[in-house]
């Protein structure tokens, strides 16, 4: 029953950032307190507008390439995947590459970011039809771009993560909290786990 559940890369994202969130997102249907998430929410149409357009911008030159396409949504009925990729770019040579876009400062790559780009590369994958292998993170506020290796031992971690977030959407058991306690000050989930 849980391989019918459909998975959002942003449930991927989260749940490596700690597992609980899924639960509190997808079993609860909760909110995060007033965070980035809420105050995107109450943006007005034009506001949206706005940020994709300023999102689209900084992709266009975040990495150089003969093609984009921006805001691609994909489902992968046999991935039991969906999400909407911020850009898929033809490098010269013809190779296809994802590129992430966040709205963050960061001078490293975050662990639940790449492996947030490696799911939206199992999309692409369907998408184009053909095999990708690397991809881009790019951290708009700090203006930096990474390179990252999507190998296949990383997708089939996915794969097997998927079907671990589809068993909490399910079972709706709680998960254990993320062993990195310092990760809980900055959780908008705080106020309803109160971890130990
Ligand atoms: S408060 Fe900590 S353990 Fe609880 S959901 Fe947030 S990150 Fe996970």
């Amino acid at each position: 029953m849980s391989d019918e559940v459909f998975v959002d890369v942003t449930d991927v994202k989260q749940y490596f950032y700690c597992p609980r969130i899924v639960y509190f997102m997808r079993v609860l249907g909760l909110c995060e307190r007033v965070t980035e998430s809420m105050r995107v929410g109450r943006e007005s149409h034009e506001e949206i507008r706005c940020r994709e357009e300023r999102k689209v911008k900084l992709l266009s030159t975040a990495i150089y390439a003969d093609e984009k396409i921006f805001g691609v949504f994909v489902e992968s009925r046999r991935l039991r995947l969906r999400g909407v990729i911020d850009c898929l770019a033809c490098l010269p040579g013809g190779e296809w590459v994802v590129v992430e876009y966040k709205d963050t400062y960061s001078t490293r790559v975050q662990i639940h970011h790449y492996y947030q780009l490696v799911a939206y590369t199992l999309l692409a994958q369907e998408y184009l039809n053909k095999i990708i292998s690397r991809g881009f993170l790019f951290y708009a506020l700090s203006g930096r771009v990474f390179e990252v290796a999507v190998p296949s031992s990383a997708k089939e971690y996915v794969k097997k993560t998927i079907k671990k977030i589809q068993r909490i959407i399910v079972s709706e058991e709680l998960p254990k909290p993320t062993p990195t306690k310092s990760k809980c000050r900055s959780c908008g989930y705080y106020r309803y786990c109160l971890r130990a």
